[in-house]
């Protein structure tokens, strides 16, 4: 092994993953265990003391689950990661170390129907608020700004249109903000989209979906870029630049330098939430991530194919994939998304909501389920489902709309998918 950076394909199978030191074991060990005993006294108060990295419990650090965060940090080329539960827990654990009751983000209308809600609902009960805007239109982001906010949210590929986020002039603007940038780059991946390039200072995942890639386990992650300077806005973030009682007067910013905000989120973050991942969910993410730039590109090459011929159908309406050159999105896609645009979209069906709900019907091969990022093609009817609690201006925002379908393109044979597609169209 040299020192010289190594390169996507080969990170995503052995970054974070060397042969296993206790016994050799070359693939990452389930490390079922939820406690790890003390070489002695020193070594646990050392510890305890965050004088000393190492494994104390399982709600915090697990070998397994630290394997997949430095994978998943190595891909984005973060400088350190924290996994948990779900991709809504690592929004929660990604904002938690920035806010108090009274501070606010700013966040795209165009965001997972999920994350609305829970930037509305869930924010409410923490007296957190989310100021929504259109993330497109840097004038309003810019207003959006006032003294109590703290951080700017949104996706680089959005749910559901995927649509292309433009990252370097929002990053512009909340860098004039003097707050950091969090990404959701779940739809995009890592291989298609690399936040962190365009200014983004945390990213976050929910690894549910392509990170792992076959729709069998939950999982998030929030990856710092180690960028953002928490010292040199010591007041807005008092949790990173503050003596921690906990930690005997610690303060994480001067402690911890680049590493503040990841050391926070498990030493603080996982400690007192405990929105953990465990070591079995985090070991089939690791076989996903063996595969995924192979699986992104035939996502995109399906999704490419699946658009165009879709678009061409005169039972069809607007297509919104940002591959397609009809897309207003088209050229912002070739600059920041090169490999692809990704495999979600939606399809709006001339026969209206009607048809929606009998197209849905009728598909075969797509499976009707509230998932994207799955080997198998998807669709969901997003207004009455996935985007269902918001309200008819929330959902119009959003890019939803009665007549409208989304599907998640899979790794089928196009020429099946298609067919599938066609007779679901019906007349
Ligand atoms: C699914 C999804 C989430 C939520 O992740 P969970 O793992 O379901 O909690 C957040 N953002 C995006 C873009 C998603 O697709």
């Amino acid at each position: 092994m040299t020192d010289k950076p190594q390169q996507f394909d080969t990170l995503q199978i052995h970054a974070g993953t060397p042969p296993d030191p206790a016994t050799g074991a070359r693939q990452v060990p389930i490390y079922q265990s939820t406690a790890f005993v003390f070489k002695d006294a020193d070594h646990a108060a050392r510890l305890f003391n965050l004088q000393e990295v190492g494994y104390i419990y399982s709600r915090l650090t697990n070998p397994t689950v630290m394997a997949l965060a430095n994978r998943i940090t190595a891909l984005e080329g973060g400088v350190g990661g924290v996994c948990c539960s779900s991709g809504h827990a690592a929004q929660i654990m990604a904002l938690y170390p920035l806010m108090e009751p009274g501070r606010n983000i700013i966040a795209s209308t165009r965001l997972y129907g999920g994350t609305v809600t829970q930037f509305t609902a869930v924010f409410r009960k923490f007296g957190w608020s989310c100021k929504f805007v259109d993330i497109d239109d840097e004038a309003a982001i810019r207003a959006a700004v006032d003294e109590n906010t703290r951080a700017i949210f949104c996706e680089a590929i959005t749910n559901p249109g995927g649509h292309i986020t433009d990252l370097p002039m929002v990053a512009r603007v909340a860098n004039g903000a003097g707050v950091p940038l969090i990404v959701d780059n779940t739809s995009a991946t890592p291989y298609l989209c690399r936040p962190f390039e365009h200014g983004a200072s945390i990213v976050v995942h929910s690894t549910t979906k392509y990170l792992t890639g076959n729709g069998t386990v939950t999982g998030g992650c929030v990856v710092d870029s180690g960028k953002f300077d928490w010292s040199a806005h010591a007041a807005k973030f008092p949790s990173l630049t503050e003596p921690e009682p906990a930690y005997h007067g610690l303060r994480f910013a001067e402690t911890f330098g680049p590493m503040a905000y990841t050391f926070h989120g498990i030493a603080v973050g996982l400690r007192d939430l405990g929105m953990t991942m465990n070591p079995q969910g985090a070991h089939y993410t690791l076989l996903g991530i063996e595969t995924l730039s192979l699986r992104m590109d035939r996502h995109v090459r399906n999704a490419m194919t699946v658009a165009r011929w879709l678009e061409a159908d005169p039972r069809v309406g607007e297509v919104t994939y940002a591959g397609l050159e009809s897309s207003p999105y088209f050229a912002r896609a070739a600059r920041l998304c090169p490999k692809g645009a990704g495999a979600i979209f939606t399809v709006q069906l001339k026969s209206g909501y009607e048809g929606c709900v009998s197209f849905v019907n009728r598909l075969k091969l797509f499976s009707h389920v509230a998932n994207l990022g799955d080997s198998r093609s998807l669709v969901i009817h997003s207004a009455s489902t996935t985007h269902r609690q918001l309200t008819e201006e929330q959902q119009r925002k959003a890019g939803v709309a009665p007549d409208t379908v989304r599907l998640s393109i899979g790794l089928e044979d196009t020429r099946d998918l298609i067919a599938d597609l066609d007779q679901a169209l019906g007349e």
